[in-house]
């Protein structure tokens, strides 16, 4: 085995000056309350210290994030470690002592390990991936970093939607699913005896992205007109996404440290199947995660019965839940095992009798669905195949069950919205509650409808991906009809979200390797998002409002994800004439259903 230098082909350098005696307190007394890290000695592996850019309470009821720790600490030649961004008052004791941030396991400085590997899954900790840089004392862009540094890798959910954002900051770009990353790394370091090297390699793998290796050509609007490899690189035209073809021989991800610490408490998570076949014109998970993948049943089972011990609530973390062939036997099992089951948002037409039934007698008492909008033909609009009428049935199914509460997503800003669309979302609400009322007189208690509404972003890597984002004065106005429309409903609680939110997410989700200034400089002032914009000279409108229709390339073109461009643009006129696509299984499950197939 290599020594470690040769790993990622660090160059010696003095040791970083150790953090105050009260971070390693911290991380012992965190270490105290959790069951399950990982403790390796660090001789001759590769180091990986593995960042969530956002506190561990937060971080630790991540899957991806704990997946990825598994992963990495399942290879006997890995070492890997985890750090998260403190909670407010200790960050700012830290920046302001100097003190180099340290790992939690053997509370060692972060800027002595091969790799710095962050797991990010929402843009708004984009600043944070920043600010852990600087804990570490590393310098945040990728052309000011050297041997001296460890190998800044980024990963996780955000990078195979649009990883442009975070380009100058990275070293390495790893897109797609951990499972097939992890070897792939593991592999390329092995086989490398210097930081070019190893560059070099990962490049030529699947779904490695090394945005130092590309030049990148705009045209005279501002748009991209190509990514162009630097010769000799090895650099591939595009980086295809890495992604197992099934999770047939694969373990499912799940909780693998417990603690009470966290947002989740110590609920077990994990996931049961991957991807969902609807094909929602919006949703980048849909597109991106598919082919739909369901996890092996007896190792699911298998996994919550070693972790009932810590827990007694399984979450179950899925797009499609019930796009799994063993569902009801799953949760049968896992009912018998004495858990009580919260699954995530479930899929309107898959709640059955026997699904809704189990749920509640294993305590579930609140469920979460997504009606989108509240009329049929928006519906059609953004491929959301259920209808009013199927939604109603399956209230009826929900409240006559016993469950008392259900929260319902919905979303504005969809092509083609009109002031009706809005009218019939507080229509739907109010006839969900009459279900509500009707069954909550019988029993004698009243739930509630939490009504959850958010602007639509249109997302890399969906149908809508070449669509501006609907004129912020024009949501404005949307929002104040609609809270108009739904507040002074009894039992009914809407929360719909700040414009100005969605307009810098909607910048970190559209833009490219140009708002990069403008992460730096949010990181700088405290998350001040619209100086940061003016102070870095970056033209958001640009980003956000412009139709990219006509551009040669899309800032996320440089990975394919396996969506073909085509597909994405016959969608498009398909969601133009309010016409379904339906997968072949939903066609035949729900052809009674669907007015606009006869
Ligand atoms: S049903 Fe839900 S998860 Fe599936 S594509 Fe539609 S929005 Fe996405």
């Amino acid at each position: 085995m290599n020594n470690r230098p040769s790993r990622v082909a660090r160059a010696e350098r003095p040791r970083s000056r150790s953090g105050p005696q009260s971070q390693r307190d911290a991380a012992r007394d965190t270490l105290s309350r959790e069951v399950g890290y990982v403790r390796k000695p660090h001789d001759g592996k590769l180091r990986i210290a593995l960042a969530f850019p956002n506190t561990y309470f937060v971080g630790m009821s991540n899957l991806g994030f704990q997946t990825i720790y598994r992963l990495f600490n399942d290879q006997p030649d890995i070492v890997c470690e985890r750090v998260f961004l403190p909670p407010k008052q200790e960050l700012q004791a830290l920046l302001a002592s100097g003190a180099r941030i340290v790992t939690i396991e053997s509370q060692t400085p972060v800027s002595d390990f091969d790799i710095f590997a962050f797991s990010v899954s929402f843009e708004w900790d984009y600043t944070n991936v920043l600010t852990l840089l600087r804990l570490a004392g590393l310098p945040r862009r990728a052309a000011e970093r050297d041997t001296r540094h460890p190998l800044v890798l980024v990963g996780g959910a955000v990078t195979f939607v649009n990883p442009e954002p975070l380009a100058l900051f990275a070293d390495v770009i790893a897109a797609g699913e951990g499972e097939a990353l992890v070897p792939a790394l593991l592999a390329a370091v092995q086989a490398s005896s210097s930081r070019p090297e190893l560059l070099g390699q990962l490049a030529g793998k699947r779904g490695f992205y090394i945005p130092s290796f590309y030049d990148v050509e705009y045209a005279a609007d501002g748009s991209i007109a190509r990514y162009l490899p630097r010769e000799g690189s090895g650099a591939p035209p595009v980086v295809t996404k890495a992604a197992l073809k099934t999770t047939e021989a694969v373990d499912p991800p799940s909780t693998t440290i417990f603690t009470p610490d966290t947002e989740f408490g110590s609920r077990f998570l994990i996931e049961v199947v991957r991807g969902c076949a609807n094909l929602c014109r919006f949703c980048w998970a849909g597109y991106n995660y598919l082919p739909v993948r369901p996890f092996p049943t007896d190792r699911i089972l298998e996994l919550a019965r070693q972790a009932r011990t810590y827990s007694a609530r399984v979450g179950l973390v899925s797009i499609a839940l019930c796009d799994h062939p063993d569902i009801e036997h799953i949760l049968r099992s896992l009912k018998e095992m004495g858990y009580s089951i919260s699954p995530a948002s479930l899929r309107l037409d898959d709640l059955t009798p026997t699904i809704v039934s189990l749920l509640e007698q294993s305590g579930e008492r609140t469920l979460t669905i997504a009606p989108e909008t509240g009329s049929d033909r928006l519906r059609r609009v953004i491929n959301k195949t259920v209808t009013n009428e199927e939604i109603l049935n399956r209230a009826e199914l929900i409240f006559s069950s016993g469950i008392e509460n259900l929260k319902l997503y919905y979303m504005i800003g969809l092509p083609s919205e009109t002031d009706e669309d809005l009218v019939a979302i507080r229509d739907l609400t109010l006839q969900v509650r009459e279900i509500m009322m009707r069954h909550a007189k019988a029993r004698g208690r009243v739930g509630r409808i939490v009504g959850s509404v958010n602007p639509l972003v249109p997302k890399p890597g969906t149908t809508y991906q070449w669509m501006p984002m609907e004129p912020t004065d024009s949501i404005e106005r949307k929002m104040k009809r609609l809270r108009g429309l739904v507040s002074d409903i009894d039992n009914v609680y809407f929360n719909i979200k700040s414009e100005r939110h969605s307009y810098y997410q909607a910048l970190l989700s559209l833009g490219d390797r140009r708002v990069a200034p403008a992460i730096e400089a949010a990181e700088l002032n405290g998350g001040q998002w619209r100086r940061a914009v003016e102070d870095a000279d970056v033209d958001g409108d640009f980003f956000i409002f412009r139709d990219r229709s006509q551009d040669a390339v899309l800032p996320w073109d440089i990975i394919d994800g396996g969506m073909k461009s085509a597909f994405f643009r016959a969608e498009l006129e398909k969601s133009s004439r309010a016409e379904w696509t339906l997968p072949a299984k939903r066609a035949r499950e729900t052809i009674t259903l669907l007015p606009v197939l006869s």
